[in-house]
């Protein structure tokens, strides 16, 4: 509020709510202040030099980082198609002047229980986005998450011209490991193996479990040769020691590389994924526990 007076009692009304105050004369001075500090609720008047509250209102709910500050704006005018104007422009709450101190006082505290809820709403949303993109039993990557992870890439690749390879990786006799052992224990096997992937990535790599055992690893500006040597030495470590707690097992893995370096340069994610399932396919075919480029 541009008015010292009032803004004093505002101030006062709300502090002996128990909440903590900062107060701005004018909308740009307000802009500054809700950038800096991030408050929950923005009690605005409507007329002040400068920048309006209405403009403030506008400014904030355009504004990805404050869209969601929850604006009771204040105003002289109690006329409908003031009150109609400032809620359309985005304010959540809308009070004409003068205004009794326990209703200032409610209606924040409705605009705080709101702040709350989209709050914990958006971090619920959080997790089940991460959960949604993760696999349960490894943590890597889940299919959905490195498909499009891979497909967002392939088209880098396009644009910027740097290579990328792709490791398609197949544990061996996996069906024996669930016979002799159990099932849980294949997933323990599993889940031990995806450390071994997690180790074997440089940053900016990116390791999922494309599906029952099979995983891949997207190394971005990698060209095959040095793809084929990570998949070495991921193969190596794997076969170096069992893997799993209940029952260590000793495992061993076969990859595929593909990288967009090949002639005729694949311009798809899914041809990628064909030419490293194929190379991968030869690994097994010819003895398993090795790597196939190209
Ligand atoms: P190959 O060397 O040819 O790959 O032989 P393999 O036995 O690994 O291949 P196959 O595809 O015939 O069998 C895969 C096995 O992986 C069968 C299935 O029981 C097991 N498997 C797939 N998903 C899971 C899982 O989530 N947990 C466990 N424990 N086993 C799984
Ligand atoms: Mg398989
Ligand atoms: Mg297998």
């Amino acid at each position: 509020d541009d008015d010292p007076l009032s803004r004093r009692i505002l101030e006062q009304v709300l502090v002996s709510a128990g909440y903590e105050v900062d107060s701005a004369g004018d909308g740009h001075e307000a802009l500054g202040k809700v950038r800096a500090h991030r408050p929950d609720v923005v009690v605005t008047d409507w007329q002040m030099p400068v920048m309006d509250g209405l403009t403030l209102c506008r400014i904030l709910k355009s504004t990805e980082e404050t869209r969601f500050t929850h604006v009771l704006m204040l105003s002289a005018r109690g006329e409908t198609e003031a009150k109609v104007t400032g809620l359309e422009t985005g304010a959540d709450d809308y009070l004409v002047k003068p205004v009794e101190p326990v209703e200032l006082q409610a209606r924040v505290k409705v605009g705080l229980r709101l702040q709350r809820a989209l709050f914990d709403l958006a971090a619920k949303n959080e997790i089940l986005e991460k959960l949604a993109l993760t696999d349960a039993l490894t943590g890597l990557a889940n299919r959905r998450a490195f498909l499009q992870a891979l497909e967002a890439e392939v088209s880098r690749v396009d644009r910027h011209g740097r290579p990328a390879s792709l490791l398609f990786l197949d544990l061996d006799h996996f069906k024996r490991v669930n016979d002799t052992h159990g099932h849980a224990a294949g997933d323990e096997v599993l889940a031990a193996f995806s450390q071994v992937l997690r180790r074997g990535c440089r940053r900016g790599d990116l390791a999922g479990r494309i599906g029952g055992e099979e995983f891949g690893v997207l190394l971005p500006a990698t060209g095959l040769v040095p793809g084929s040597l990570v998949a070495e030495r991921i193969r190596r470590s794997t076969e170096a020691r069992p893997l799993g707690r209940t029952a260590p097992t000793a495992v061993t893995v076969s990859v595929g590389v593909a990288s967009t370096e090949m002639l005729p340069a694949p311009r798809e994610a899914a041809e990628l994924l064909r030419l490293a399932d194929e190379a991968l396919y030869r690994a097994k075919s010819e003895g398993r526990n090795r790597v196939v480029a190209g």
